[in-house]
């Protein structure tokens, strides 16, 4: 292996959320920093729903306000339950500007420009194949038959994490522990995009849905609205999903589009893009809680830092905030006189102390509730049920718990309704 004749303080691998922010938070402290990404440009290989909240972004990128490129504020939720050709809906109307739509690959894009504006170097179309590890510590990378070498590395190569897996530092994803993505992006003018979802100018909604609209699948289906499109899709938990799929995952987003609730809103609209990504999954003890070695650092997906609540789904802004805490670990470290394991460790400290290991542990029983097949075939049927009999009922309307039991009747019994009911108050 040939050696590059020139020692950087930090490469980052991956240019997504993480590992630019990471790079940027480096460069601007005066670090030489390297980032690497395998993709033709920054946010090319990066797949997400479509909705991020701002603050953090705002908080480590100087300059968010005047130039991220934000498509729409989300200024109003829904969230629907879906059965048969029913649905019933719980909406959140707020001008509030806590979080907006966007194009990943231009957000991505915007941060790569940032970490070279702070004076770091971002190399794309170069594929990391390995770390190299020397007498037990990460001296830096390879790539073809070179190696660059540096004081650290900070790996965010995203969920799949093939560089740990095959240094040895990381046992191979387990289906159980990722969820599957899957979008469209639907093309509609500015105009049909306010008209169809009554929203104004900027003005962007974020809806969720539960229920058969998956196709069976379990997992939730997105609808968000950026400047001129749709993005439209699915986030399904990929071992339950396995057993159950009996098509191309591809056909079921079709069938989701083409869905007679949603169908109305894509009439006139021309599908620009088809995408799918793993998603982290992890449940509370089986979170990768390692997270440091001797010359080494891992942050965002490849960390298994993502937050999915159904209602809430936070990914990027975690990738981008523990990209930037292992930044102000390689800081510390270097204060303290090298990047060793002992040194670097204080970015689990600096992560436990952050929102996102708060949340994590706050809502750690979130992911085995949403194993509970329950919620997405049972529950949306009930509640459409009721509202069945309380609208459409055209001379005696039932009472709400008389239309409630009826609902109920052969689909769920009272000791799996509140058992259901305690793990949703104790989950989310
Ligand atoms: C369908 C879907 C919907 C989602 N919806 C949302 C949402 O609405 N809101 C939200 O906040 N989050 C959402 N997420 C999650 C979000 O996309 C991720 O959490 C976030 O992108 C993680 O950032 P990251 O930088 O850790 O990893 P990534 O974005 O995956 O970036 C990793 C980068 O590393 C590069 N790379 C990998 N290996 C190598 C290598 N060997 N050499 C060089 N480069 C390499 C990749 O090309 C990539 O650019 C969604 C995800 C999916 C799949």
């Amino acid at each position: 292996m040939k050696e590059v004749g020139y020692k950087f303080d930090v490469i980052v691998v991956g240019a997504g959320p993480a590992g630019s922010s990471a790079a940027y938070t480096l460069a601007r402290k005066g670090f030489k920093v390297l980032l690497v990404e395998r993709g033709r440009i920054p946010g090319s290989k990066n797949v997400f729903g479509g909705r991020v909240y701002a603050d953090p972004l705002r908080e480590v990128f100087d300059g968010f306000d005047d130039s991220a490129p934000v498509h729409r504020w989300v200024t109003k939720e829904r969230i629907s339950m879906v059965s048969g050709e029913a649905m019933t809906s719980l909406e959140f109307h707020e001008r509030k500007r806590t979080s907006f739509t966007t194009y990943l690959t231009e957000l991505a894009n915007w941060m790569a420009r940032k970490v070279e504006e702070a004076g770091g170097i971002v190399l794309t179309e170069i594929t990391v194949d390995e770390l190299v590890i020397e007498r037990g510590r990460v001296t830096g990378i390879r790539v073809g038959d070179e190696k660059i070498s540096s004081e650290v590395v900070i790996d965010a190569e995203g969920i799949n994490r093939l560089l740990l897996e095959r240094a040895g530092l990381v046992p191979k994803l387990e289906l159980r522990h990722a969820g599957l993505g899957v979008k469209e992006v639907i093309k509609l003018s500015k105009k049909e995009i306010e008209d169809l979802f009554g929203l104004e100018e900027d003005e962007g909604l974020a809806w969720l849905m539960m229920g058969d609209i998956t196709g069976g699948l379990p997992g939730g289906a997105f609808l968000y609205t950026n400047r001129d499109s749709v993005s439209l899709g699915l986030v399904v938990m990929l071992g339950e999903a396995v057993k159950v799929t009996r098509e191309h995952i591809s056909r079921y987003v079709e069938a989701l589009r083409l869905h007679p609730l949603l169908e109305r809103y894509f009439r006139n609209g021309r599908i620009m893009e088809y995408s799918a990504h793993l998603v982290p999954e992890y449940t509370w003890p089986s979170l990768p809680h390692r997270l440091y070695a001797d010359g080494l650092l891992v942050a965002g997906d490849a960390a298994g830092l993502l937050l999915n609540l159904g209602y809430n789904f936070r990914g990027v802004d975690y990738a981008v905030y523990s990209g930037y805490l292992a930044a102000k670990a390689v800081e510390k470290a270097h204060e303290l006189g090298g990047m060793t394991s002992e040194n670097l460790s204080v970015y689990e400290r600096l992560l436990e102390e952050s929102f996102v290991m708060r949340q994590l542990r706050k809502f750690r029983n979130a992911p085995r509730m949403r194993e509970n097949g329950r919620l997405y075939s049972t529950y949306p049927e009930v509640v459409n049920s009721v509202m069945d009999q309380l609208f459409h009922s055209t001379y005696e309307v039932p009472k709400v718990m008389e239309a409630f039991k009826r609902a109920k009747e052969g689909r769920v019994g009272w000791l799996d309704l509140i058992r259901d009911l305690i793990e949703v108050v104790r989950s989310v």
